[in-house]
């Protein structure tokens, strides 16, 4: 059987980033804390820790001064920084560039809507680190619309300027969008295409993935999908492998690979998210050739 890595398979540049920064910070002998999990991956979260890599949650970073804190690649909400400042702790900053870049848009947006009487509205997951950045960046005027489900918090008698999360599926984005755009058109008979500014925030390191996975995922008999449980990307892109190739299985480790998933194949293909370490794809597929 042949057994083939996607060759775009690894960390998104975001949390390579970040992952070097911490790194580096631990080479220097330095003391560093994280706040929150590096990457939604629990194997390298446990590598880095080995290292010497403290995570500490919001609570323990509250409480906490003079110290040393990294702030990982999904970023914080400007709340952060002003604790940091308050208690004296140094931020190691290794938010992603592009999540940065967002956050400044949205920050200069939220002056533009005060004027307008406008919305920042967010595409996200509830409780995501990015998003709780994003809206903190948006202050008074950011609303979290998780789908079209809860579409209901927009008044659609105002402006909207709307942001996805990097990592949601474009399509999906884009879907929400063109919901948005036909309320507000009801709304404002008038003026047509007037009152939503959609803002292309989907990050490409992870649309790009989407269309590259679906045609591995087809020309492979069977595809093995290596995420951490917590990644909300590995979920996404793991629907997308299973959408094309029925048998696709997700697993966290090589040891939960199941002999029984090969049976008459032909191909395997692996492949992972944007948070699963190349490292940890490397050791999936040596375990499957060696089945
Ligand atoms: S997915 Fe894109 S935006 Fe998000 S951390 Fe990675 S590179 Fe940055």
């Amino acid at each position: 059987m042949k057994v083939e890595i996607e060759p775009g398979s690894g960390f998104c540049f975001g949390v390579e980033n970040a992952v070097r920064i911490a790194e580096e910070a631990l080479h220097n002998g330095e003391e560093v804390f994280c706040l929150g999990e590096i990457v939604h991956n629990d194997i390298e979260v446990l590598r880095l820790k080995e290292l010497g890599l403290v995570t500490i949650t919001y609570d323990e970073f509250a409480r906490m001064h003079d110290r040393k804190v990294l702030v990982r690649a999904h970023g914080e909400p400007p709340s952060t920084y002003e604790k940091a400042r308050q208690n004296n702790i140094t931020i190691i900053d290794a938010t992603c560039p592009i999540v940065h870049s967002m956050q400044e848009k949205i920050k200069r947006v939220q002056h533009l809507s005060l004027e307008e009487n406008g919305q920042i509205v967010i595409y996200g997951k509830k409780d995501h680190a990015e998003v709780i950045g994003l809206l903190g960046a948006a202050g008074e005027k950011g609303i979290l619309v998780t789908g079209k489900q809860d579409i209901g918090r927009i008044d659609f008698t105002r402006p909207v300027w709307l942001f996805a999360q990097t990592t949601r599926s474009k399509a999906e984005y884009e879907l929400v969008a063109e919901i948005i755009r036909l309320n507000l058109e009801k709304a404002h008979p008038d003026h047509p295409g007037n009152e939503l500014k959609v803002h292309n925030t989907i990050c490409s390191q992870v649309s790009g993935r989407e269309p590259r996975l679906r045609e591995f995922a087809r020309k492979n008999d069977v595809i093995i999908f290596v995420s951490g449980k917590k990644s909300s990307n590995g979920r996404m892109l793991f629907d997308v492998c299973l959408k094309e190739n029925r048998r696709t299985h997700f697993v966290s480790s090589q040891e939960e690979i199941d002999r029984g998933w090969f049976s008459d194949a032909r191909s395997a293909g692996i492949c992972g998210a944007t948070s699963t370490p190349k490292w940890l794809i490397q050791k999936v597929a040596e375990r499957v050739a060696q089945l």
